[in-house]
């Protein structure tokens, strides 16, 4: 075999997406997993009982199917399937209601009473030009290829998410439902740019909605890799790499890790400037998770919550902020904002005949050791009674678990490294050309750079293009 022109470290979708972008440019391409499994944070494993399929990470893909890159790719031809769940989200209430974030702008302001026009005026404009402000969310940072659009969007994301809320609606159920949009992202609700997270996910619910793989998310890794393998590159699993040197002298290496790993493995190669900005990286919470193998499907108190692919537990927008500050402040909320997935309602391949999956997490101080479960539990519970007694088999997963199955994920923290607002505009370091080092040829395509977390493939899609203008 002759040597590769390029090796990437890392199997997550950054660095697939690297990899598919320099192999279509004609390179030979060598993808490197440390894991027993490649992936990265797109993998599904039996983790409770045999025949239960539950994502091990992501399981909710609006970002990959609005994904400038991976729209672009024919993914259907190597088997990925999109289930959407009728509606992508619905966030309960104590009062037995539940407000329904619907694919359709109208549905959802209908429904929400006093806020119809509220909503209706903060989203319309937004989903008419989706792709526009997308791409440049996507892009960042650089100038905005439509700067109209994109100033529209920008003077509201950033704002804080708890000033959005407050200043645009009026009901409880509205401003529950941006909360827990935002409160995806591990930050405090009052934090400028804490809306950012909650508009662009509003977005794309309405504009493409909240699709999950059928089979798993690990239908999604394996689409990826199949179209590489098309495109002549490899991928290994199993394969962890402890030092840029054993990979010899590649034209280029591109790194899917965070900024501690990579000044461990180029360790002499940087600059010592630039190693310093990158020891200032900083991580943010981490993440408590539970799977469960059910006995049938959730018994929601708010029949509309049986309809949605994602239920948000918090409540109020007051009990979302106390938990999410909790969390930035190190602290553990008593009723912590959680996340919920239930795939199987939409996706039977995923679970033996009539039985169920469950995914739910929350956010926890970084490298926190608390066990969540029964918190989380109390919340499922609080909303559909009886929750407990449907559980078969569950299993947990802290930060050192996270870090342990990914050494990405430093101190649980999921998400390649905090989200407050100068590390949302400029990741890892402050820079117009995020994914170059100053090492000739080494360039770094996770999550922890331009444009950030979700499932997107941008940031190793971004670094691929860097490599290629470099090698010109
Ligand atoms: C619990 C959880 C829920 C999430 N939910 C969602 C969701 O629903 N939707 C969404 O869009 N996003 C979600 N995310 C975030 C999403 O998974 C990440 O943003 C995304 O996976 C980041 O991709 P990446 O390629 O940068 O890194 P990763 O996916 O972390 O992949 C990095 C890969 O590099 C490998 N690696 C690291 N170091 C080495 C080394 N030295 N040698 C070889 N290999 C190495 C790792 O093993 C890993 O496979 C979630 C994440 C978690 C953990």
């Amino acid at each position: 075999m002759s040597a590769p022109d390029a090796v990437v470290v890392g199997s997550g979708p950054n660095g697939l997406a690297a990899a598919i972008t320099l192999a279509a440019a004609g390179w030979r391409v060598d993808v490197r997993e440390g894991a027993a499994t490649i992936g990265g944070g797109v993998r599904s494993a039996e983790l409770t009982l045999p025949g239960f399929v539950h994502d091990v990470c992501s399981a909710i893909h609006p970002m990959a199917v609005a994904s400038p890159f991976f729209r672009t790719l024919p993914l259907a031809a190597h088997g990925l399937e999109w289930v959407d769940a009728p509606a992508p989200l619905a966030h309960p209430l104590d009062d037995g209601r539940a407000v329904v974030l619907e694919r359709s702008v109208e549905a959802t302001a209908a429904a929400l009473g006093r806020d119809r026009a509220a909503w209706d005026a903060l989203m319309r404009p937004l989903v008419d030009g989706w792709e526009g402000i997308l791409g440049d969310v996507l892009g960042m940072p650089r100038w905005p290829r439509h700067p109209v659009r994109f100033a529209r969007f920008g003077l509201r994301a950033l704002r804080s998410a708890s000033g959005l809320a407050r200043g645009t609606f009026r009901t409880r159920g509205a401003r529950a439902l941006v909360a827990g949009l935002a409160a995806h992202a591990p930050v405090a609700l009052g934090l400028p740019a804490s809306a950012s997270f909650g508009l662009v996910l509003g977005l794309t619910a309405h504009a493409v909605g909240w699709p999950m793989p059928r089979g798993g998310s690990q239908r999604l890794a394996d689409a990826l890799a199949a179209h590489l393998r098309a495109l002549g590159g490899t991928v290994t699993a199993g394969a962890p790499v402890t030092d840029l040197a054993a990979l010899g002298a590649p034209r280029a290496i591109l790194c899917d890790v965070g900024p501690p790993a990579l000044l461990r493995l180029a360790a002499g190669r940087l600059s010592r400037t630039y190693a310093a900005r990158l020891r200032r990286f900083r991580y943010g919470p981490g993440v408590f998770k539970v799977d469960w193998a059910l006995r049938e499907p959730i018994p929601w108190r708010a029949p509309a919550c049986r309809r949605a692919g994602t239920v948000h537990l918090g409540g109020t927008l007051e009990e979302i902020e106390a938990s999410e500050r909790a969390a930035w402040r190190g602290e553990h909320a008593e009723r912590p904002f959680v996340l919920l997935a239930q795939p199987t309602v939409f996706d039977p391949t995923r679970a033996p005949d009539g039985r169920h999956v469950g995914w739910a997490y929350c956010h926890v101080p970084n490298g926190s050791t608390v066990d969540m479960t029964d918190r989380i539990e109390a919340q499922v519970e609080r909303f559909a009674p009886g929750f407990r007694d449907v559980i078969l088999a569950r299993a947990t997963r802290g930060p050192a678990g996270f870090v342990r199955d990914n050494p990405n994920c430093v101190g649980g923290d999921v998400y390649g490294g905090a989200l407050d607002v100068a590390q949302l505009l400029f990741r890892p370091v402050l820079s117009f050309a995020p994914h170059r080092t100053p090492a000739r040829g080494l360039y770094l395509c996770s999550a922890s750079t331009a444009p950030g977390p979700s499932v997107h493939g941008m940031c190793g899609h971004r670094a691929a293009l860097a490599a290629l203008a470099d090698a010109r």
